[in-house]
């Protein structure tokens, strides 16, 4: 976890860059109820329509784009953002990865 004097200067550039990494966004029931609800889709139908078994066969997660990006990402703007799932919105305050944020690295290596 980051230090949290620098999680505090953290503000999101909205570039979308978190959205199109490769791997998974890992899907808690609480968030197939949000989004389903959001979506005005039964949760039965949010699963079929956007989801896959995750590479940990023990979550469902959310469709890719063929570039790898998240299917709701629609340009640099997360479609369901009111919405969004858990593991969107911990980032990067409960968990980070290394070169994965523009803004985040730019705070990192400023040293300040
Ligand atoms: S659900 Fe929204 S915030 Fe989460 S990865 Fe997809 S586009 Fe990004």
């Amino acid at each position: 976890m980051l230090d949290t004097t620098i999680l505090a200067r953290f503000q999101c550039a909205g570039c979308g860059e978190c959205c199109r990494w490769s791997g998974s966004v890992l899907l808690e029931d609480d968030d197939i109820r949000a989004m389903a609800e959001h979506l005005g889709l039964s949760e039965q139908d949010f699963i079929r329509d956007h989801t896959r078994l995750a590479p940990n066969r023990q979550q469902l997660a959310l469709l890719d784009q063929e570039d790898g990006s998240c299917a709701f990402l629609a340009g640099n703007r997360c479609s369901v953002y009111e919405a969004r799932p858990r593991q969107c919105r911990s980032f990067p305050y409960d968990w980070y990865v290394p070169q994965g944020c523009p803004a985040l690295d730019r705070l990192l290596s400023s040293g300040e």
